[in-house]
């Protein structure tokens, strides 16, 4: 049948009825294919607005008699609730899939969403505080690459082929490349291309094939060279001390320990008191009070050899240490593993 027109209401009792149901069907279809908010509001509109069927409807119910005006008044009454009731439900099931967008209804006042911000991993915080340290002293950046010929990862530092020190280092070819083992290739790198005086610092990723708690195949050092006219153990010795009070605090007791290192002579390493137990002993510093964290000494005279400095003229120190064991001091971090395994709940400490 055609669809019902407001004001053209039947003027019989079982007519009216009929009408009303009619418009029930009618509601009920269109509200099945009513698919945005705007198609509920048309809906509405339709049936309970100025003009709207239901309006109408209680317009004419005034000539009736007062028996059939109840009778026809509850029946209109209810679809008028019905068709309340099921576009509120309607529109609660649009909102939730997320289909009943109001058009022309954005709201401009609303905050926006903020994305989450991030921080810095504490191995970058270490390196830009000691990168900052340095700067300070008058040292500036350098940078080399990460993937080395041998000659500058060892030869040219005073490791020739039959040497044991290449034991120590656990390295990774790459053809008849080598993944740099440590950031002392920078040093080459510079002095090839600088005559001195010369005073950089080589922060970087270094790589060894290893891996445990105090290990891992990839982690971050900073080489530190000075060449000058004149420089001495004792420049060495007071760099060192002030980076290691600048970073741990100047109470912070330091010594050095002779050692051995192919690309310098003397060599020495040095301990800083323990952070944990301040010197007492502790299970960190294995008793002993002193903790290791950096290797460093003169440059060897044949190094310079390799770059074509004056060994007569020129004298100069070097150093390198480990970021993420400068990390674990500083933070009191037990497994250095934890700094590449991305937990947030970890990083977000820092
Ligand atoms: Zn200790």
């Amino acid at each position: 049948m055609p669809p019902a027109q407001p004001g053209l209401f039947p003027q019989t009792l079982p007519g009216m009825i009929d009408q009303i149901d009619n418009y029930r069907r009618e509601f009920e279809e269109a509200l099945a294919s009513a698919s945005t908010s705007a198609d509920l509001k048309d809906l509405r509109t339709r049936y309970l607005g100025k003009k709207g069927h239901v309006t109408v409807i209680l317009k004419d119910l005034r000539g009736l008699p007062p028996e059939e005006k109840r009778a026809v008044g509850k029946h209109i009454n209810d679809l008028k609730t019905h068709v309340e009731a099921r576009i509120q439900e309607r529109s609660g099931e649009l909102e939730h899939s997320g289909t009943g967008k109001k058009s022309g209804t954005f709201d401009t006042t609303l905050p926006g969403r903020r994305e989450p911000i991030g921080s810095l991993h504490p191995v970058t915080q270490v390196m830009e505080e000691i990168t900052r340290v340095f700067v300070s002293l008058g040292f500036d950046v350098a940078e080399g690459p990460e993937i080395e010929s041998d000659y500058y990862n060892f030869e040219a530092l005073n490791i020739p082929q039959d040497h044991p020190a290449r034991d120590m280092q656990d390295t990774f070819y790459i053809g008849d490349r080598v993944l740099r083992t440590h950031t002392s290739p920078v040093q080459i790198h510079v002095m090839e291309k600088q005559q001195p005086p010369v005073r950089i610092i080589a922060p970087g990723k270094v790589y060894r094939c290893d891996s445990d708690i105090s290990h891992t195949p990839m982690f971050h050092q900073i080489e530190g060279l000075m060449v000058d006219e004149g420089v001495s153990f004792s420049d060495l010795k007071g760099v060192m001390n002030l980076f290691v009070h600048q970073v741990f605090g100047p109470d912070t007791g330091v010594r050095f320990r002779p050692s051995f290192f192919p690309f310098t002579s003397p060599s020495a390493e040095v301990d800083i008191q323990c952070v944990i137990c301040g010197g007492d002993g502790c299970r960190v510093c294995s008793r002993t009070g002193w903790i290791e964290i950096l290797g460093c000494g003169m440059v060897d005279p044949a190094v310079f050899g390799f770059v074509d400095y004056d060994p007569e003229k020129w004298t100069g120190f070097a150093f390198g240490l480990g970021m993420e064991r400068i990390a674990m001091l500083k933070y009191g971090i037990n497994d250095i593993r934890l700094f590449f395994e991305n937990d947030l709940r970890f990083l977000q400490q820092f």
